[in-house]
């Protein structure tokens, strides 16, 4: 079975193709400036090099359009015919209480889909745009989605209220929903198949820290806090949004700097975290690279977010009364071995020891960097939120063929 992944944004379209008889990807891709004069296509068929073409295109229909027509092209393509493509998967950011697993797409939960716009305005509708345009290219196809949020709906409520009127969780459904759900749910999977454990035994904390960042405390293999709250700002600090602060310096900020709500949105979400710190750059390379020529603002902020990982680490072995499992993964967590020393040097009380040299090595596959003798096991998992979706798709569809 080939399936299709596709994370659609509202200006850009990215893809892969799975075959998934052995789970390697075919071709890779995205476009870019949807909507604008000139959009770009960048395409990678496995063990080719990659193309770029330059064009318009308007709308997601056209996008998928050029996607699918890369896809048979006879030179860059990868397959002979479009009906080889079985399935579809989405990436859907929001799946509110509404989703609690991936499912196959129907009138029914395209509504549903419809019905959390409110709760991710900038994600949900451009989701939709995606899965419409698949429709309108590939009618007879299966779709699938998978939520960002859907692993963590086994919270339990004294995780994921907020101590608010409880008016406002009835009418208007704040409450802490948690992302990357997709990643967590992979790496601890991962982690567990390599300690050959059963998941469901462990006590995990699985850090994914990237540009955006969320914690997860992993209890009976099953998400039990996060992070990350109703809106991805909650949390660690991140490249540029600023994670926990007090409620209280919203409204005071607004009243002092005559802020209207977008503005402090704007603020909190796209300047603020490192980028706000350091004066310098939402990325971790430049800040650390910045750190160690000596600025002073590069070092406080890459401190403060180094000392936000450890916290929530902390917070959640007491919120499961232990932990025997530390994961990290994401851009930061899986290449920066200077973060994961900082974060796990004030966690010896915990049994976390790191190996320096295990720590130091730079591989791309999961391993341990804990010595032998820590009693809480540290692992680099690499993430693949793209797999993890081709596999749900492939899973839902293979169980519709087989229902009478
Ligand atoms: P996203 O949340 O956009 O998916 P990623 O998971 O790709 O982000 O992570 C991006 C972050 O990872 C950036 O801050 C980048 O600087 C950081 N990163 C990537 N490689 C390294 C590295 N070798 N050392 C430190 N940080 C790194």
């Amino acid at each position: 079975m080939k399936v299709l992944v596709i994370n659609a944004g509202s200006s850009s379209l990215k893809y892969q193709l799975y075959d998934m008889t052995n789970e390697s990807v075919l071709a890779s891709g995205r476009v870019e400036r949807i909507g604008m004069d000139s959009s770009i296509v960048t395409h990678e068929a496995s063990g080719k090099s990659e193309v770029r073409s330059v064009s318009e295109i308007l709308e997601h229909t056209t996008a998928v359009r050029r996607v699918l027509e890369m896809l048979v092209d006879p030179h860059n393509g990868v397959i002979d015919v479009i009906s080889e493509i079985d399935a579809v998967g989405h990436r859907v950011v929001h799946g509110g209480e509404a989703f609690k697993q991936s499912v196959l797409v129907t009138q029914d939960v395209k509504l549903e889909i419809r019905n959390l716009f409110d709760l991710a305005p900038l994600h949900n509708p451009a989701h939709m745009m995606g899965i419409s345009a698949v429709d309108t290219n590939l009618p007879e196809v299966p779709q699938v989605v998978v939520f960002d949020t859907a692993f963590h709906q086994t919270m339990p409520r004294e995780s994921y209220l907020y101590a608010i009127p409880m008016v406002l969780y009835r009418r208007h459904k704040v409450r802490r929903y948690g992302f990357h759900g997709t990643s967590h749910a992979y790496v601890s999977v991962q982690a567990a198949a390599y300690l050959q454990q059963p998941l469901e035994s462990l006590k995990m904390v699985s850090c994914h820290i990237g540009n955006g960042a969320s914690c997860t405390a992993i209890l009976d293999g099953k998400s039990f806090d996060t992070s990350m709250g109703m809106t991805p700002l909650e949390g660690l600090m991140m490249g540029t949004r600023s994670g926990d602060l007090d409620p209280a310096v919203v409204p005071f900020v607004m009243n002092k700097e005559d802020l209207s709500v977008s503005e402090v949105n704007s603020m909190l979400n796209k300047h603020s975290g490192l980028q706000a710190i350091s004066g310098l750059s939402s990325d971790m390379r430049e800040i650390t690279e910045a750190m160690q020529e000596g600025d002073k603002h590069a070092q406080l902020a890459f401190d403060m977010y180094a000392y936000r990982v450890r916290k929530y680490i902390g917070a959640y072995a007491a919120a499961m009364n232990g932990i025997d499992t530390l994961v990290f993964t994401a851009g930061v967590g899986e290449n920066s071995s200077i973060l994961r020393k900082a974060v796990c040097e004030g966690l010896t009380f915990l049994g976390i020891e790191l190996d320096e040299e295990r720590n130091n090595e730079r591989r791309k596959d999961v391993r341990i960097i804990s010595t032998d003798a820590s009693r809480v096991k540290v692992l680099v998992v690499p993430t693949n939120e793209e797999l993890l979706i081709a596999r749900d798709t492939f899973e839902i569809v293979q169980q519709q063929l087989q229902s009478p």
